[in-house]
């Protein structure tokens, strides 16, 4: 069965070969060693490894021609789960730099719109229920106050419900002056591909989100490189390759930088 379909295969009309900007086989030690460093980020969940692999693939390895940009190159690599240049601008979303702050990710705040008031009297739910546990309300609510920590800028959520209203005040009146003073958000997403390539982040990140205004991190920039995380060493500068934004690579008329 291998053996006939191989023969299906070399009898296909032979496709016209175009003039290679660069032909098969590319850097090998290069795409390794910068894969080797993509496996290692922690930083990266799933879609964005997949996303870096593709675009080191693209620039160390993939023959390009005239019709097959380095963009088209990083679709191809990321295989059929990609359709189209909307594929590509989803996955680049996914890198935006940014702050998330908690609740905007699944389960990144357990706690997440429920009350913490103080709870006096048991739930019927049994000892072992959260509500017993940390001795919270625990109900469902939307109303919240935010704190800003005073080195990260990060969030803490604290929720009230109606019952507990005077407590939110209290909170509030407390958090004011120290959230005034906070620093903007430390971003704690994204950021990747400009840690590992160069290119122009801003105006790929533009396209990515059709917004025009879009404007980096305040203070902190692009690169998830430059961002400090509380307790952990700045991560060391490394040499990035280059992306080039290729003529006509991408639709809407994009330019080099
Ligand atoms: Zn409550």
């Amino acid at each position: 069965m291998g053996a006939a379909l191989h023969l299906a295969h070399v009898q296909q009309a032979p496709v016209k070969k175009r003039r290679p900007k660069r032909t098969g086989g590319g850097n090998g030690n290069r795409f390794a060693e910068i894969a080797h460093r993509i496996y290692q980020d922690d930083r990266a969940d799933t879609r964005a490894r997949t996303l870096l692999l593709a675009s080191a693939h693209a620039v160390t390895m993939a023959p390009l021609d005239e019709e097959t940009t380095v963009w088209r190159a990083i679709c191809n690599a990321i295989g059929s789960s990609i359709t189209g240049w909307d594929g590509l601008r989803a996955e680049i979303r996914h890198d935006l730099p940014r702050y998330m702050p908690p609740g905007s990710r699944w389960w990144s705040d357990p706690l997440d719109q429920l009350c913490r008031g103080p709870r006096v009297r048991m739930h019927p739910d049994g000892p072992d229920d959260f509500r017993n546990k940390l001795k919270i309300c625990g109900e469902k609510t939307r109303d919240k106050v935010v704190e800003k920590d005073p080195i990260t800028g990060w969030h803490t959520n604290h929720f009230f419900c109606t019952r507990h209203r005077d407590h939110l005040q209290r909170v509030s009146a407390q958090v004011a002056e120290q959230n005034a003073a906070a620093p903007p958000p430390v971003p704690n997403s994204g950021g990747l591909l400009p840690s590992y390539f160069d290119c122009d982040w801003v105006w790929m990140y533009r396209w990515a989100t059709r917004n025009q205004s879009w404007e980096p991190p305040e203070m902190y920039g692009l690169r998830a490189d430059d961002w400090p995380v509380p307790g952990k060493d700045p991560v060391p500068q490394r040499a990035r390759l280059r992306l080039v934004i290729g003529d006509g690579g991408l639709e809407d008329g994009p330019h080099a930088d």
